[in-house]
């Protein structure tokens, strides 16, 4: 039985090897792939074994993903593609196969996103302290900040960033050994270590790693033994001076479930939080993935999106290629009416958290009037400025037509609330301290 395993191995591989040949050069065939071999599959990881450190490193770098999708297609199911070196000659091992136990000291490389380097990545002030932070943990030789904490919500570019310091690194630094991975596949493994009375292998799989990367933390938080165990690696890493880079929702002190030691241990490096995105943000990676669609997309279109779709990148994102595949799908051209009609639903949830009675609260807070009066028909400067604020912020902030905006302010035409938006419009244009007020206000009503 375990011979027609090891023969099972071997016609993927070949599958595999085939697929690979027609991707690439036949030089870099030849150097990268002619002494592999596929050892075995366990779950979602495959293990493959290299002739040298050499080859490893390079193949692991330039061409998990590759292999990834190479055994994929052939019919497995791989999320990690784990290559090493053995002592032996590497053919014998797949002959063998049945004896490896739990395979010692090998890298876990979890699939990088080729689209997640520094360069792919829009600076703004919602995000330049952690780019900074990032891009600095990459040029350094010896840990910069250790350990570098990411913190920040959903779909704000932790993982982007994380992947576009491994890629830095692939490049300035190939001989280094980087491994990143999720909070939840650093359990699994630990678990299956546990499960092999292997706890060794674990160890020895972060020991000679230059660069430990460990996303979404927060899930390591409750689950006492695996903390234990992250407790002690990270400690061993940090005192041989080895790099740590580490994401979670919340800032170290607020992470749930985690011990306090540990707790304060992740706060000693530098914490660099990424904040809500803002409008020029938005904007600025709109623009920036827009120019990579093929398809005109007006910059109204980018504008409307961006005032709207507010909840995080991704989304935003997601939104941008919904509407391009529509265009493309329907053949029709992009504007802002087609853009919101295929949108429908996201900005419906989007708009949830901005109401018309929030937005009117929020301008009578700022302009320090009174709900009353911006409901009125009063024509006093200071007042009719504040109105004249919430009919434009609840048009870009809101899917509310102008009629329903105009009713919500104690009953006015809708002529009105055009009115009203035309001289916000005008008053940007030329009032400086208008502008940021106005962007002031935004942000409050926003966030
Ligand atoms: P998180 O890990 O914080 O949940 P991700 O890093 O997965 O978020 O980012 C979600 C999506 O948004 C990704 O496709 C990413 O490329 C994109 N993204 C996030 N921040 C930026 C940015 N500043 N510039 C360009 N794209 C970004
Ligand atoms: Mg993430």
């Amino acid at each position: 039985m375990l011979d027609s395993v090891a023969e099972k191995m071997k016609q993927i591989w070949a599958e595999t090897l085939a697929d690979i040949k027609r991707e690439l050069s036949a030089s870099d065939y030849e150097a990268w792939f002619s002494k592999l071999h596929l050892i075995e599959i366990n779950d979602d990881i495959a293990k493959i074994s290299a002739p040298s450190k050499y080859v490893k490193d390079n193949v692991t770098w330039r061409y998990a993903d590759v292999i990834a999708r190479a055994l994929n297609a052939s019919g497995c199911q791989i999320n990690c593609v784990n290559i090493d070196v053995y002592d032996n000659n590497s053919s014998e091992i797949t002959e063998k196969s049945e004896e490896i136990k739990t395979p010692t000291n090998f890298a876990s490389t979890t699939v990088l996103d080729k689209k997640f380097t520094f360069k792919n990545f829009i600076v703004g002030k919602p995000n330049e302290f952690a780019y900074a932070a990032a891009m600095r943990v990459a040029e350094s030789d010896s840990p910069a900040f250790n350990p570098l904490f990411l913190y920040g919500g959903v779909g704000l570019g932790k993982t982007h960033l994380m992947h576009a310091i491994a890629w830095y690194i692939k490049e300035t630094h190939p001989e280094k050994s980087v491994i990143y991975l999720s909070a939840e596949k650093f359990m699994y493994l630990f678990i299956k270590s546990l499960r092999y009375k292997d706890a060794m292998s674990f160890k020895e799989m972060f020991r000679n790693v230059d660069v430990l990367m460990i996303d979404d933390v927060q899930f390591i938080g409750g689950k006492d033994t695996t903390q234990e165990e992250f407790f002690h690696t990270f400690n061993e890493l940090v005192d041989n001076n080895r790099q740590i880079i580490l994401s979670a929702d919340k800032s170290p002190s607020d992470l749930d479930g985690m011990e306090d030691r540990l707790k304060s241990r992740l706060g000693w490096g530098l914490v660099a939080d990424i904040h809500p995105t803002n409008y020029e943000l938005r904007l600025g990676i709109l623009q920036s993935k827009a120019r990579r669609h093929k398809v005109k997309i007006p910059n109204e279109v980018l504008e409307f999106l961006s005032m709207k779709i507010t909840s995080n990148i991704r989304e935003l994102e997601g939104a941008l290629n919904r509407v391009v595949a529509h265009a493309t799908l329907v053949g029709t051209s992009i504007t802002i009416d087609m853009a919101s009609d295929v949108l429908r639903d996201l900005l419906r949830s989007n708009e949830k958290y901005i109401t018309m009675d929030l937005i009117q609260r929020k301008v009578c807070e700022f302009y320090n009037i009174k709900l009353t009066d911006l409901n009125s028909a009063k024509r006093i400067k200071a007042i009719a400025t504040a109105r004249h604020v919430a009919m434009y912020l609840a048009k870009q902030l809101t899917t509310k037509s102008l009629p329903d905006i105009g009713r919500s302010f104690g009953g006015k035409d809708h002529s009105t609330v055009i009115h009203a938006v035309k001289k916000v419009k005008e008053n940007i244009a030329n009032d400086r301290e208008f502008a940021t007020n106005l962007e002031i206000l935004t942000k409050s009503i926003e966030n």
